[in-house]
């Protein structure tokens, strides 16, 4: 069985003894590796060599590291097509999916190519008599990231290269659900040029996680995942005295003005509602028509585009979809759903049940569409992570308007209209991080941030983008004075000594 180990000092680990985790094939129900699920031991030598390395790359100036990060940015393109397969394969998503899971990634390795830009100070000259102040931003040292299983390149990405690029050295702790990926990213650091110890990944559970957040040497902590975790990672590591940032889960909706273009609308849904099997962050679960007749008229275009979607084995060049990541929670998916039904919803289409010819022991799902579904119920108060579209019928603009807002999750929303007006009090108003007009899927470009707001994000600044710098990266503030020293040297300056 291929073992997947931790990559330390820029090699695996070698730790034959402890806890094993399965990599499951999810097209196919079987095993197909073994991950290592390491304790303090292993972080104990990743932080040593860390310690070791972070100082000179530090000292490394920014042009140099930027030339690994543009080094490293076009390893990755010339190696898209086999990490996609890699991807694929442990997560169940589509190729054309993993290859834009890479590519969302890779753009934050493209913004980071202008590091020596970005981690510049600022400069006042003449801020009192013969003083000037100026601020640098100085590597926080050692950093971790902890990454969930739906976005195996791009998350370590997001985190990695940023953290890199202005001189930490960063460890990595993937989901044991699909750990390869991270693996091959630590390799293609080292072809870069990235100095051993600089990148290393380190895997586990909540145990590796418990001893990243305890470990005095690592100073800031990077987290993605469910909202429980987020906000237990991100008090422990508070607490310990780190600096963190901590996203969270997702519920978000998607408004449907009476004036939207409804086809354009049901083709979004179709896309953000189902693809990756619904295992996105900012996947769009529930749709919210305003007005009875936009419902009527949603529902008719929506039930047909759904029946018509095509499941299949994520290398499958046809498949819109893919199998869920596990067994576990498909079964949990699949719960959620009859919880739906028995709270009231109308079950318009059932996904369970699904059996792909061939790959009857996959964890394959069809979609599922649930109707008048209300905020009183759990199954529309909780992330369900799967190939299910809610939809929850609003009378008004303003009703439509506070469901998002008075959601526990506040990571993305959409609207749909041709109309400026209603768009643009919609984008002001509502209590959401990242609002979609007329797009699905509005995650921001590499040189904007990415953020939640409420349960979707614990912390003080998004992932990337310049506050991707400033989390990575701490101001110091340099006051300084040189008196004149006169034209005859008598008004020199003089260091004042003791006694
Ligand atoms: P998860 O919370 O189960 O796992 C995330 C990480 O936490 C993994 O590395 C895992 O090993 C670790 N972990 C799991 N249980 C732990 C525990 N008890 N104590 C400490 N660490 C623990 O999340 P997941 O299932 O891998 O990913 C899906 C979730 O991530 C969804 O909720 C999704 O919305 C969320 N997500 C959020 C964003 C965002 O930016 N807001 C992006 C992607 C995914």
């Amino acid at each position: 069985m291929r073992l997947v180990d931790h990559v330390i000092a820029g090699g695996t680990a070698g730790l034959s003894q402890g806890r094993r985790g399965a990599v499951m094939d999810p097209n196919n129900g079987c095993q197909q590796a073994e991950v290592v699920l390491g304790a303090s031991d292993a972080l104990e030598r990743a932080v040593a060599a860390a310690k070791a390395a972070q100082p000179a790359w530090a000292a490394t100036n920014p042009q140099r590291r930027a030339r690994v990060m543009f080094a490293f940015k076009h390893l990755i393109e010339t190696n898209m097509d086999d990490l996609a397969l890699m991807l694929s394969q442990e997560h169940g998503k589509v190729i054309a999916d993993a290859k834009g899971d890479i590519q969302r990634g890779l753009e934050v390795v493209e913004f980071v190519c202008g590091v020596p830009h970005l981690q510049k100070g600022e400069y006042t000259q003449g801020a009192g008599p013969g003083i000037d102040v100026f601020s640098m931003r100085q590597p926080i040292g050692i950093g971790a990231g902890i990454t969930p299983f739906n976005f195996p390149a791009m998350i370590p990405l997001w985190m990695g290269a940023v953290a890199l690029a202005v001189g930490n050295a960063f460890i990595l702790k993937p989901s044991e659900r699909n750990p390869s990926v991270p693996n091959r990213i630590a390799e293609l650091w080292s072809e870069a040029g990235l100095p051993d110890g600089v990148f290393q990944v380190v895997h586990g559970d909540k145990e590796m996680v418990d001893a990243i957040l305890d470990h005095p040497a690592i100073g800031a902590v990077s987290f993605v995942g469910s909202s429980d975790i987020a906000n237990y990672v991100y008090q422990r590591g508070a607490a310990a005295g780190k600096r963190v940032q901590a996203m969270g889960g997702a519920k978000n909706h998607g408004i449907v003005m009476p004036d939207a273009d409804l086809d354009q609308v049901v083709n979004d849904l179709c896309g953000a509602a189902f693809g990756s099997a619904g295992e996105r962050c900012m996947a769009l679960p529930v749709v919210v028509p305003v007005g009875e007749e936009t419902a009527e008229r949603l529902r008719e275009k929506l039930v047909p585009a759904i029946h018509a979607l095509k499941v299949g084995i994520s290398t499958d060049p046809e498949a819109q979809y893919g199998p869920v990541v596990t067994a576990q929670h498909k079964a949990s998916i699949e719960r959620w759903i009859q919880t739906a039904v028995d709270e009231g919803s109308e079950l318009v289409i059932d996904g369970r049940g699904y059996l792909l010819q061939g790959h009857e022991q996959g964890y394959f799902m069809g979609p599922t569409l649930l109707d008048h579904v209300r905020p009183d119920m759990s199954s529309y108060h909780n992330e369900i992570f799967g190939p299910v579209l809610q939809i929850v019928r609003a009378c008004d603009f303003e009703e439509a308007l506070a469901l998002p807002s008075q959601h526990q999750y506040g990571n993305g929303v959409a609207i749909f209209t041709r109309n400026g007006h209603a768009a643009r009090e919609f984008a002001n108003r509502v209590h959401v991080g990242m609002v979609g007009i007329n797009v699905p899927i509005p995650v921001p470009v590499a040189y904007h941030s990415f953020g939640g707001w409420k349960r979707s994000g614990y912390g003080d600044t998004d992932q990337y983008g310049l506050d991707g710098i400033r989390f990575w990266t701490r101001a110091k503030k340099v006051t300084a004075r040189w008196p004149d020293g006169g034209s005859d040297g008598s008004n020199a300056f003089v260091i004042p000594t003791l006694g």
